[in-house]
């Protein structure tokens, strides 16, 4: 399943203030599932079935893409799976739609409190677990850990690290552009756009990595996670209009704001051959009441 995704990843070359861009589009992957997620788990749902567990565990908020995914993987894969979802207020709500595609993938969700979520990777907590489900391969939080990052070495295809000399992509955790880093080329440049605010990204990131041919920035967070301003969402409706690609809000219109922003104030050369992509998310907005 996954190869045959990985190798079929449309590409749409739009312009912006006059400059071109070629979009990847791995939201077009799958309409419920991040495209980046996808890359994410591949290797960690090999490593599971050669361990032999027949499930999957994994957590995240209400409105997790990489819930949802993991659901629709573990489904494909034939394995059972179970979400611990933060926030125990929500066990007595009706489920949103991230939380109602997983559950129609079979995903068995547990809702813990807040408080019992911030200990999630304590050794007491992940020990209690590993005896509660004994069968259950643990994915992290987003699902980035060292597999994550092998598979996402994968987004980028050869032409991918020739042809082009900036990449940008929307930063969550790392995972997704430290395997791009790792894959890239010596003569490119990768930029990240984080979706929160600090930094503290690029110190994770440069645990990870040798390389130094990247920058991750917060500039364009609009003030945090989930966070957006007028000016953010104005572009995103701009941008859909006018190209028929869908955003979101959390990740990908703030990594195409950034750009946008960036080429207009001439911080980039206009010449530069620049490849963006799309990690998809859409299945978040899609309906979330
Ligand atoms: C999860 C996600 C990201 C961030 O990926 P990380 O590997 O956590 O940095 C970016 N875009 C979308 C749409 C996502 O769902």
């Amino acid at each position: 399943m996954f190869n045959e995704i990985a190798e079929n990843i449309p590409e749409q070359h739009i312009s912006m203030h006059g400059v071109s861009i070629t979009i990847k589009r791995l939201d077009l992957v799958h309409p419920a599932i991040s495209g980046n997620k996808f890359f994410k788990l591949k290797y960690n749902f090999i490593e599971a079935k050669n361990l032999g567990y027949s499930g999957v565990l994994t957590f995240g908020g209400a409105f997790s893409n990489h819930i949802a995914a993991t659901a629709f993987a573990a489904h494909q894969f034939d394995f059972k799976s179970v979400g611990i979802i933060r926030g125990e207020e929500l066990a007595n709500k009706s489920l949103n739609h991230t939380l109602k595609t997983a559950q129609e993938f079979g995903m068995q969700l547990k809702f813990i409190s807040r408080e019992q979520y911030r200990l999630k990777d304590s050794s007491e907590f992940l020990a209690n677990l590993k005896q509660q489900y004994p069968n259950y391969y643990i994915i992290p939080e987003g699902g980035t850990n060292d597999l994550a990052i092998q598979g996402c070495k994968e987004i980028l295809t050869k032409p991918n690290k020739h042809d082009f000399d900036l990449i940008c992509c929307a930063v969550g955790t790392g995972g997704t552009i430290t395997g791009i880093i790792e894959a890239s080329s010596e003569h490119q440049k990768i930029l990240g756009f984080s979706a929160l605010k600090g930094n503290f990204l690029t110190q994770e990131v440069q645990t990870k990595t040798q390389k130094n041919n990247w920058q991750i920035t917060d500039e364009f967070c609009c003030g945090g996670y989930a966070k957006t301003t007028p000016e953010l969402l104005a572009f995103m409706q701009n941008f859909e209009a006018k190209l028929g690609i869908e955003l979101e809000q959390v990740y990908t219109a703030k990594m195409l704001f950034g750009l946008s922003q960036m080429i207009q104030r001439k911080r980039i050369d206009p010449s530069t051959r620049i490849l963006a992509i799309h990690t998809g998310g859409l299945q978040g907005r899609l309906k979330s009441e």
